[in-house]
């Protein structure tokens, strides 16, 4: 079997490696499609501050069931099933008021641990999810990008008497604009890169806004009666926009942040007091796994269209070359192991 991994940053390679056997409540999985994910990009690029090396990286996983432990019920061989990469400890207390995804001794796969690019893996039963085998594995793959938009637009509140704004139409604003319009909301996308824009109108923004200084808060200022939107999203990371969040958003509005970045944001205190703005962060997703695989079984999204290049895993070189030369042209890039 071969894996796919960051000896150290800069360094991507494929190895040989053994098939190990799954212990007591472990599933070995045989990996058949795996997306890549931006924060892959950022472990190879060595600006992930979580990752350490050699890392085999992925998180993005769906595969079938090729051996159980002595312990690991609920799955027969051969089924379909998708990975959470979430691992928790279940005892802390994020994780027992059903917060797992900060758990104090949180664990990433393919990111603290090693992770799903690779011919076969063993995971823990409890982050093994099952999907229908009618379902395209190239699809399934996409349950995990589509969990951060589940994860950050259920914290944020989200339905159809709302006007979401998205920052960024890359694969991440792409999944949230969809699930923003599968719960019902309307949805206007904003990006600074108008190729990316034309694919958001595709995936069905009732409107684009190319991010010029000054031209996000003009055209959202007509959302929900002359009030501004009321879930503001930023799928971009970059910080200088909460300031600008916190001052278009509706009164009782809510802002849902999904970027890492340690530089600080200056925020007009008025704006969230005298609007009552909810700032919430949001990370990865809280067992919402199953959710998201009933929208994909449910064909109301449009996620075949997601997927715009695969690779062979033995091209795993070029596949990485393509996301970092030409980032606007794909939005998911997955390999075929
Ligand atoms: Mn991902």
């Amino acid at each position: 079997m071969i894996a796919i991994a960051v000896e150290e940053p800069g360094k991507l390679a494929i190895r040989q490696d053994t098939i190990v056997q799954p212990k007591q409540d472990e599933i070995l999985v045989r990996v058949c499609r795996a997306g890549i994910c931006g924060s892959d990009v950022h472990i190879l690029e060595g600006s992930n501050p979580f990752a350490q090396y050699p890392r085999i990286i992925g998180h993005e996983i769906a595969g079938r069931v090729e051996a159980l432990g002595p312990d690991a019920g609920g799955f027969s061989i051969g089924d379909a099933v998708v990975i959470d990469p979430v691992v928790s400890c279940g005892n802390c207390y994020p994780c027992r008021i059903g917060r797992h995804n900060v758990c104090a001794q949180i664990a990433v796969l393919g990111v603290h641990r090693d992770g799903g690019f690779r011919s076969y893996f063993t995971v823990p039963a409890a982050n093994v999810v099952q999907v229908s085998n009618d379902l395209d594995l190239g699809i399934a793959a996409l349950a995990e990008p589509f969990s951060i938009a589940a994860n950050v637009l259920s914290r944020t509140g989200c339905g159809p008497n709302d006007s979401v704004l998205v920052y960024g139409a890359g694969p991440i604003g792409l999944t949230v604009l969809q699930v923003a319009k599968l719960k019902g909301a309307r949805c206007i996308v904003a990006d600074i890169d108008k190729s990316r824009l034309d694919g958001a109108l595709g995936f069905g923004a009732d409107g684009v806004v190319h991010a010029t200084p000054g031209a996000v808060e003009k055209a959202v200022a007509g959302e929900t009666d002359g009030l501004g939107p009321t879930v503001v999203v930023d799928a971009t990371g970059v910080p200088a926009l909460l300031s600008e969040a916190v001052a278009l958003a509706s009164p009782a509005g809510r802002i849902g942040l999904l970027g890492f970045s340690e530089v600080p944001a200056s925020v007009v205190q008025k704006h969230i007091v005298g609007k009552e703005i909810s700032i919430f962060g949001s990370r990865l997703n809280r067992k919402l796994l199953p959710e998201v695989i009933g929208w994909l079984e449910s064909g109301e999204l449009q996620p075949a269209d997601m997927i715009r290049n695969t690779f062979a895993a033995t091209e795993a070189e070029q596949a990485f070359a393509m996301i970092r030369n030409d980032p606007s042209s794909t939005i998911k890039v997955q390999l075929e192991f």
